[in-house]
């Protein structure tokens, strides 16, 4: 498969080099060139599936015979090492659990995917890859955690400082090796900001072969479409149509929804639930795009202003503006009623959400209330990985999971910086 670059003005090429290169010479986001439906005999058959037969399936048109089968196989058995709970919260609402990885956040599945992507083009490459990526809390950890140990691979994450809870913090600073934590006196978009223009920087791309593990890497977007399709072979039998409602940020993960909706998975409509953030709410209501600085929120990992990934859902929708609307739609929740709702999970269905979960979980209900299907909203990270704020609403000490409870103990080691020179200069150095 062949990838081109939605600014269309940089060659069409393998998945190896998007993967390598991340953001297209034009600055563009790389998109296959055609997205064949799989054979509806795929999903009738789906519950006799394993995870791993499905996944292989739905993702191989991208990648082989660039990865062999045989190779593909093992990086997809690897990475899905464990579960996707799919709870019941009532009759109309189920939520889907992706934190059960090592970061406990869902970036995990696209993390691992992605590194063991990159670790199998090393092993012909004699050139070093440095990832370069900005976290607003949970991507950092996940790929810290994904790549830590990758031959060939150094990781240097920026995090806005103070911005990120103690536990992600712990979770990108801690692991050492061939991973480097930078601490920005700003906001995620500033972290951003930096990253897009070390990516355009001629001085730093002669010298070193930079690479994104953010949500524009193909390799750690498109593996995302994955447990939309695991969701739906356990909710197959319930006969109901099925709806996802994604806390969306920088749009990765619903836009890999939509591309598990392309390959022929039946699924009626997308809700895509913000915080403050709104950018796409207001565009979905002016036909205007009009990003906005990011503001702070307490689900953290949504305060994105710019959402990088929008433009792959454009594309997937042929830039039709009413197509989009008619599988789209996107609603905002204010801190207050994210914390309501958590409460609400936690009195009426004794379910411990986090509050990028529950602003998931007031996308479904405001959907249902014009719509009949099953919604599903997904969970995105552990409920602890937000201690503080979870346990102040819902008065209840929660126990640590032993994957958070590991790191909580280790020494923090980052290094602070406020400008793009002093980025350069620690790249360069
Ligand atoms: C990254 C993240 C999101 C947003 O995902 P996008 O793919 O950027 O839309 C939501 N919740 C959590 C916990 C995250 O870490």
């Amino acid at each position: 498969m062949n990838y081109y670059s939605l600014n269309k003005k940089a060659p069409h090429t393998t998945f190896e080099d998007a993967v390598v290169r991340g953001l297209a010479p034009d600055k563009g986001l790389y998109f296959p060139e055609s997205i064949t439906p799989l054979d509806p005999s795929f999903f009738e058959t789906i519950e006799d599936k394993s995870n791993t037969e499905i996944a292989f399936e739905a993702i191989k048109q991208f990648i082989v015979p660039e990865i062999p089968e045989d190779v593909l196989k093992s990086i997809i058995e690897d990475t899905l090492s464990f579960d996707f709970p799919v709870v019941e919260i009532n009759e109309n609402i189920s939520s889907l659990e992706l934190f059960h990885g090592p970061t406990m956040a869902f970036k995990d599945v696209g993390a691992r995917f992605m590194a063991r992507c990159l670790g199998y083009f090393n092993k012909t490459n004699t050139k070093d890859v440095t990832v370069l990526v900005a976290t607003s809390g949970d991507t950092g950890g996940a790929v810290a955690n994904g790549f830590l140990g990758v031959k060939g691979v150094n990781v240097v994450i920026l995090y806005p400082s103070g911005k990120v809870s103690d536990i992600q913090e712990k979770q990108l600073t801690t692991l050492k090796k061939n991973i480097k934590a930078l601490e920005v006196d700003g906001v995620f978009d500033d972290c951003q900001d930096m990253v897009k223009k070390a990516f355009t920087d001629r001085e730093l791309t002669d010298k070193m072969q930079l690479t994104s593990a953010n949500s524009i890497n193909i390799a750690r977007w498109l593996p995302q479409l994955f447990y939309f399709m695991f969701t739906y072979k356990k909710l197959k039998s319930k006969h109901k149509d099925i709806a996802f409602s994604v806390p969306s940020g920088n749009f990765g993960n619903i836009c890999a929804g939509m591309v598990a909706q392309k390959l022929g998975l039946p699924i009626k409509h997308f809700i895509a639930a913000n915080n403050a953030n709104d950018t796409v709410v207001n565009y979905m209501i002016s036909q205007t795009y009009t990003p906005k600085p990011s503001v702070q929120t307490i689900s953290n990992a949504m305060d994105v202003g710019n959402p990088s990934n929008f433009i792959r859902i454009q594309e997937l929708h042929n830039n039709d503006f009413e197509a989009l609307k008619a599988n789209l739609s996107s609603y905002s929740y204010t801190d207050e009623e994210t914390k309501e709702a958590l409460l609400e999970l936690y009195n009426d269905y004794t379910y411990v959400a986090d509050p990028h979960g529950a602003v998931g979980y007031l996308g479904a209900k405001d959907y249902l209330k014009n719509n009949d299907a099953h919604v599903v909203f997904l969970e995105t990270a552990h409920p602890t990985k937000f201690l503080d704020i979870v346990t102040d609403i819902i008065r209840q000490n929660i126990s640590l999971p032993p994957q958070i409870e590991s790191v909580m103990h280790k020494k923090k080691k980052s290094t602070k910086i406020s400008t793009y020179d002093e980025l350069k200069q620690f790249l360069l150095g």
